[in-house]
Formats: structure tokens, sequence, C-alpha cells
């Protein structure tokens, strides 16, 4: 495990400019038309942004110097300020991100063989307390915006050295929003995040390779589907509406059959395109093999992949993972059935990036840096 990285803050001049990162394509060029600027050159600064990941306008030399003045007068292209960086044993890094007032998030790259997947978070802290989540005990939550989000996909790529956006050789070849929050409360910046995301000429990650992790907010997973055509997980964590309403409460809002109806209608599932159910082994609580056959059960007729994720404990979580032997016996179940049960990998664990660990390394920064104001805030 490494630090490396330090504080960054935007020069203090340049403090009251306006971001350009996060402004979606049409807004960029509404922007640039009140300084008169044609369209084109909007779509200009849209490549040195995204593609070119450069952030210092006087170095975007396809842009007149004049017009280069004036963008340095009252915009700047900032990223997220990083207060830390982590690197684990197995290579899976651990961005700490700090907003003004205090506010903080965590974004983690892992890297497999194949791979690269970015996890990225869409919620200062989390409003769905789920039992067996530290991020839920975050009592700071507010939602972050398209800058926010999308600023921790180019902060990675800075880090990695991924500029210019290439296709091949990507280190980041997956983004999932899996981090802290629930991107369905966030919906219309996370929208705008990976539609910026998604955009050909720039960071042009393909809709393939974007996932986006909910708890089941049913309505949002419509338009989800509709808009963005992302690939979708789902956290499911148990098969009756009782013990799912326990453990999640947002089951109280929507049932399980809402939940499973709104599956089999998102656009564009297929064997080939399945939907990712992540299902938490919880001890005792919803690993028995009769759950695992209920669940076979509830997923008929659903394109559907079960991820099946080691519990990770958290100081004060209540709950306990279930045993190895537990988890391969559901695993075995699920797989006779014809469907595949991976069991995730923890990665990360050195530095608190697992699932549901997103929050220790914050809280206990923000506490140590303003403990007054941390309890002023809360
Ligand atoms: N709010 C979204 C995005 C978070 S994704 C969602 O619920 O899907 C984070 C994943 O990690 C979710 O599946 C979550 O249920 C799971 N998780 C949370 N706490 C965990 C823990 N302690 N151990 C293992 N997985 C956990």
């Amino acid at each position: 495990m490494s630090n490396f990285a330090n504080a960054f803050a935007p020069p203090a001049e340049q403090a009251d400019a306006k971001n350009l990162i996060g402004l979606s394509r049409a807004e960029l060029a509404a922007e640039m038309a009140t300084l008169g600027e044609k369209p084109f050159r909007a779509g200009q600064l849209w490549h040195w942004i995204y593609h070119r990941g450069e952030t210092d306008f006087a170095a975007m030399t396809t842009l007149s110097k004049a017009f280069r003045a004036r963008l340095a007068e009252g915009y700047r292209v900032n990223r997220p300020a990083v207060s830390e960086c982590q690197e684990s044993y197995d290579g899976t890094i651990k961005w700490l991100l700090s907003f003004p007032g205090g506010h903080q998030v965590e974004t983690v790259y892992i890297p497999e063989v194949d791979r690269g997947t970015l996890c990225v978070s869409s919620q200062v802290g989390c409003t769905l307390t789920c039992r067996f989540c530290h991020t839920g005990t975050q009592r700071l939550v507010r939602n972050l915006s398209p800058a926010e989000i999308v600023g921790q996909v180019m902060i990675a790529r800075d880090a990695l050295g991924e500029w210019p956006a290439s296709s091949i050789d990507r280190r980041i070849t997956n983004v999932v929003m899996m981090g802290m929050g629930e991107p369905l409360y966030n919906y219309e910046n996370v929208a705008q995040a990976l539609k910026i995301m998604m955009d050909n000429e720039g960071i042009a990650l393909s809709k393939r390779k974007i996932t986006l992790s909910t708890a089941g907010v049913v309505p949002e997973m419509y338009r989800c589907g509709e808009e963005l055509g992302v690939n979708l997980a789902v956290s499911l964590h148990a098969v009756t509406d009782d013990i799912r309403s326990t453990i999640m409460p947002i089951n109280n809002k929507y049932s399980l059959a809402q939940l499973l109806e709104a599956c089999r209608r998102y656009p564009g599932i297929s064997n080939a395109r399945r939907i990712t159910f992540e299902y938490v082994m919880l001890k005792g609580v919803n690993d028995s093999p009769a759950d695992a056959k209920a669940l076979i059960k509830l997923l008929d007729g659903i394109p559907a992949k079960i991820n099946l994720i080691p519990f990770n404990p958290w100081p004060g979580s209540f709950f306990e993972c279930s045993d190895r032997r537990a988890i391969q016996k559901f695993a075995d179940i699920i797989n006779a059935a014809g469907l595949p049960a991976p069991i995730r990998e923890t990665r990360g664990e050195d530095i608190l990036a697992a699932c549901g660990q997103l929050k220790s390394a914050s809280e206990r920064a923000r506490k140590a840096a303003r403990p007054q104001a941390a309890e002023n805030l809360s």
C-alpha cells in the first residue's frame, strides 16, 4: 500500500471562474455562443477537454489566441481535488476526493487480467440505509454534480496516463456506477455525466462498457433503460419481501415484484447482455440452499447473472459473512440451473476499497481534519 498524491486546489484567482467540465455538448455550445463563438469552436474545445484531457487553455493550440485568452479569463477545466490516493498490494487504486464544504467521496480503480474497471460514486454518502452497508451510516449526504461524476473518470485517466483517449490499450475499459450513493436518486446528474462519458469524440466509453447499479429505484430504472441503455446491475440481496425489507428499507417502497417487472422490461437484455444481480452473502440471513433455489425461481425468464459478494465487515457491522462452503454451495445450486454465479473476489481490502467499505477512510479523514465542523454539520 502506498500514498502518492497530494491535495490540489485551483489557483485562487480562478476560484469564481466557471468549470467547463460537466456541461453537456449543448450547454457548452450555448456558453461559447455568449462569447460570440460558433458551434464548431465548442466542438474543438470539447475535443481538447475530453479527448486530450487538456486543462490549460493556453495549450489548446487549434483555438485562436484571442479565444484562448477569453476562456482563461472566465473559465477553467477543473478536476475534483484529490486529497488522498492509495494503492493496494493487488493493484487496486482508491482516490479520496474532496469537494467544497468538506464533502468527500471515493473512486476505485480495479485492474483485472482482461480489463480495468473504474468504480464511480454518485452521491456523498447515501440515503438508502441498507443495513449491511457502511456508506449508509455516513451522515453527510448530497448529490454529486455532473462535473463531480465525470471528474472522477478524468482524475483516474490523469493518474493512469490515459490521454489522449484512445480505443486501444486502455487501462480503464469499464465504468461501474457502484461507488458511494444511489445513482438513480441522482438521475439527472448521473445521466448527464454518463452521456459525456459515452460521447464518441471524447472519453468514448460504449454503453456496453458502463454498468449502473441500483438498489431498485423502479421508476428511474425505466428511464435509465430508455434514455441511457447502459448495463444494469440490481442489488437484490434477498429473495423474499420480508427479508429484503429488513435489510434494505427501499424494498418497502418498491417491492420485489415491482423490481423484477422493471428488470424484465429493461430494454436490450438478452443472454449476451444480462442483468447482473448482486447478492451479498450474509451468514444465516440469506445464504441457505433454499434461498438459492428461490432465487432461481424468482429470476425465471430474466437473462441474469448473479454476482455473489462475500460480505465485507466494517467497524460496528452487525452481520457476518457466510462461510466459504456455504457460498460455494449457493453458487453450485445456481450454476446447476444454468445461471452464471461468480463469487466476487474481494479487491483492495487493505485500503478499505471493497464493496460496502467506502466510508471509513473518508469519515476518518474528515473527522481528523475538521473535528469541529464535522460535528456542526451533522
Ligand atoms: N446504491 C447502489 C450502488 C452501490 S453499489 C446499489 O445499491 O446498487 C455497491 C454494492 O455493494 C451494492 O450491491 C451493495 O449492496 C454492496 N454492498 C454494500 N455493503 C456491502 C458490504 N458490507 N459487503 C459487500 N457488499 C456490500
